[in-house]
């Protein structure tokens, strides 16, 4: 599900997904690799309960901000990023997606 909305996220960003709903910011329009990108987090989501995705998320954050000093690399080498972005232009992935594909970034 796509919600259009004024308020989530904030500013700097374009679009996020929340529990597997997918907040954009008005006026932007994703793209089919974007939102094939935002329901690759969505299939990651579910085989984390939700809850352990973002708690995995942050923590490999934190830790890749010490390594690497910067919040965007630290983001983009996230493996549930990593994962989402080189397969964010196969619009079939997640037909054949094997489950916790991230694990092996
Ligand atoms: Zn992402």
């Amino acid at each position: 599900m796509i919600i259009h909305n004024r308020y989530i996220p904030a500013k700097k960003f374009y679009a996020i997904n929340l529990f597997g709903v997918i907040f954009v910011r008005h006026g932007v329009h994703l793209n089919a690799k974007e939102i094939n990108h935002e329901r690759i987090h969505t299939a990651q989501m579910r085989e984390m309960l939700f809850v352990f995705f973002y708690l995995w998320y942050v923590a490999e954050w934190l830790v890749l901000l010490v390594k690497y000093k910067n919040s965007f690399l630290a983001y983009k080498n996230i493996r549930f990023e990593k994962e989402a972005y080189r397969h964010g232009d196969e619009l079939r992935y997640l037909k054949h997606r094997k489950h916790y594909a991230w694990l092996r970034e």
